[in-house]
Parts: C-alpha cells; structure tokens; sequence
C-alpha cells in the first residue's frame, strides 16, 4: 500500500484501511457463498444476516433505546429535509429551528414549502462563526419538533451540548458527526444522517426514530415517504443499497475492533486539538470560527488576510505531498481539513507538518 493519500474530504470521506482490504476480500465470494454481496438478493438469509449485523453494530455503539427504529434509506439527507416535516409536521403545530448554516438553510427552504415554522434562533448576522448560546434559545411548547444540525459541515462548528427541549422532539441532522462520540440517543426524537462521512459510502440514509413519533404521519403519504413503511418492512419496503449497508457493517466492525466508540471519541479530540493548536499557533494560518463552536470533524481555516492565491497555493502543494482535497467548500472558500473517525492521527500529523514546512517558505 504505497500510494494511498490522505483523504480530507468532506464526504464521501475516508474509510478505513482495514474496511476497504476486508471488502476488497469479500468481493468474489462473499462468507463462502460463492457470489459476491453486489449480486446477492435483497430478500436472501445472507443478506438479512447483513442487514441485522450493521444495525446492531450502529445501535450498540450508540445505545439506541428499544423503543427507537434504525431505518436504512435513500435519498440522502437532503430528502430527510423533506420527510422530517411531512411525517413530523402536526397540524396547527410549527417547527421550531435552529438555524446554524447552510443545511439548516436547506432544510428551511424545504420547510417554506411544507410546513409552517419559526426560526428560534440564528447565527446568521454573524455569518455563522460561532452556535447560538443555549440561553439564547427558547422552544415554544407547542412546536412540532425542534430542528438543528449537530455539526455544520461548511461553517465548522459543531454543538458540545445540546439544548433541553422538554416535551418537545428534537430532531437533529447529524450527518457530519454522527458515530464520532457517544450521545444520548433518548434526548432525541430523530436523528439522520448520510452515510458518506463517518458511517460508510454515500447512497444510504440512516434515520434514528423514536417509534411512537412514527405514528404522526399522515397513511396518505407516498409510501416511500412515510417512516411507517419503513418501520413496518424493517428496510425492506423496496431494495435498500444493499453494499452501501453491507460496508456500514464493515465500519461497525472496526469500530468495536478499535475499541468501541469511547477510544474514536478521544482519538477524535486529540486529532481535533493537534490541528487547532497548529492553526492558532500560527502566524500565518487563522481559524475564524469562534473557539467554543469549533467542530472536532470540520476544521476551517485560512491564511491570514483571506489571500485566496496562496490559499490556492497551499491546496495545490499539499495534494502534491499527498494531502487532498484541503479545498473549502465553494460557497465560502478558505481552507477544510475534514477529519473524520476514518483520519488516522498520522494524517492530521503529516497536514500538520506540511502546514508548518509550508509556513516556513511563504509565511
Ligand atoms: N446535512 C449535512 C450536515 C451535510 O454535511 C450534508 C452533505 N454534506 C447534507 C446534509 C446533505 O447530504 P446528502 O448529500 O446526503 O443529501
């Protein structure tokens, strides 16, 4: 294995070594069932053997209660925009929103055409550099549900503690920092995520419901857009993609051979602290967001008066050393190092150091 690069992106992201070699192995003959899990039948033993594996190994690193269902779907979140407030939405009810970035900014303009909501709070005016304060928050207790994204992938920051909802259900997108540290699973009544950062490849949806929320949606619904269906046929409504999950399973696996959720999350913080303390150290590299938002899976910075050409520079050279995709994202440009639970330390490091070689020639 010599000519494998760090992967910095933003999903789909990084997957573990280990994972791609197992899948690598398992690609002909599948467990000695002479085929291979991308021709293998939905409906097979195999397959629900599969299936059941990759949500026990989910519900046991997360110790999701019994009384929550693990859907497996498609769409993206982006289509969980959308399903949230049609299965969710009660009528005379709106959804309260915490509005923290650009997927909550989508998740709203999808909310302008279902359901009426308010937006409780917003960082907005502050172009989203820090989280709004928990006593800057206030539910109102006739709200569907409350709506935030748990880490927002483009402005780099990510909530530590979550705000106390009552009686309300709090629903939170969780695609970039899903499975990156240990949650109360209880404190929320939906949770989703795309699988294209830290659960597996892109292609599948996880969506974390706690069942009696289920009943809320209307039975007119597209079946496909009710969770009912879902809850009911246990993922099995219509073909799920079959190797997307068959990979989650894999990351699951290696979770639990790493040591379980408790050694990612403190491997996590660490990669996290070495790359800000890089950035702050620095005199020519800054980080804009405010240190108390500040994402352990996002890490956005830039160089010292926003100088896109040497930004430009430090992108090109560093994929040059083996580091990509440092770039970004293209509505605010600068600098992201995504650094998922599949970034070994040893990656964070060698960014680290070409950031302080890179430094020493241009700063
Ligand atoms: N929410 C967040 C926080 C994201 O980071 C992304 C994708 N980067 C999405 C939603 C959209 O996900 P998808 O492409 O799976 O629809």
């Amino acid at each position: 294995m010599t000519n494998r690069v760090f992967n910095f992106a933003a999903g789909p992201a990084a997957l573990p070594l280990s994972v791609l070699e197992r899948a690598r192995d398992e690609m002909l003959d599948y467990a000695g069932n002479g085929l291979s899990v991308l021709e293998m039948s939905h409906r097979s033993r195999q397959f629900e053997a599969i299936l059941e594996r990759a949500e026990a190994g989910l519900r046991q690193h997360l110790a999701i209660p019994d009384d929550y269902a693990v859907l497996f779907l498609q769409g993206g979140a982006s289509l969980q925009f959308a399903m949230v407030p049609m299965n969710l939405y009660v009528e005379g009810r709106p959804v309260d929103v915490i509005h923290t970035g650009a997927w909550t900014g989508k998740a709203i303009e999808e909310l302008e055409k279902l359901a009426p909501y308010r937006v409780i709070a917003s960082t907005e005016a502050e172009k989203f550099r820090r989280l709004p304060r928990l006593d800057e928050i206030v539910v109102h207790d006739d709200a569907s549900y409350v709506y935030m994204a748990s880490n927002n992938t483009i402005y780099g920051t990510q909530w530590r503690v979550f705000p106390d909802t009552g009686a309300v259900p709090l629903v939170a997108d969780m695609s970039s920092d899903i499975l990156s540290r240990a949650i109360d699973v209880a404190r929320f009544g939906l949770i989703f995520a795309g699988a294209q950062k830290n659960l597996g490849p892109a292609g599948l949806t996880i969506v974390i419901v706690r069942k009696d929320l289920v009943e809320r949606g209307s039975e007119r619904l597209p079946a496909m857009l009710q969770y009912r269906t879902h809850v009911k046929h246990r993922s099995l409504y219509n073909t799920p993609p079959c190797f997307a999950i068959y990979i989650m399973g894999l990351v699951m696996d290696w979770i639990a051979a790493e040591g379980g959720l408790a050694v990612i999350e403190r491997r996590n913080d660490a990669k996290a602290q070495l790359l800000y303390d890089a950035i702050d150290s620095s005199g020519l590299f800054y980080c804009p967001v405010e240190k108390e938002s500040r994402s352990r899976m996002n890490v956005i910075f830039r160089v010292r008066g926003d100088n896109v050409e040497l930004e430009d520079r430090f992108v090109r050279e560093a994929r040059a050393a083996g580091l990509i995709e440092l770039k970004g994202h293209r509505s605010v440009g600068g600098l992201r190092a995504s650094i998922y639970n599949a970034q070994p330390i040893a990656g964070v490091q060698a960014l680290v150091d070409f950031m302080q070689e890179f430094e020493s020639r241009y700063g």
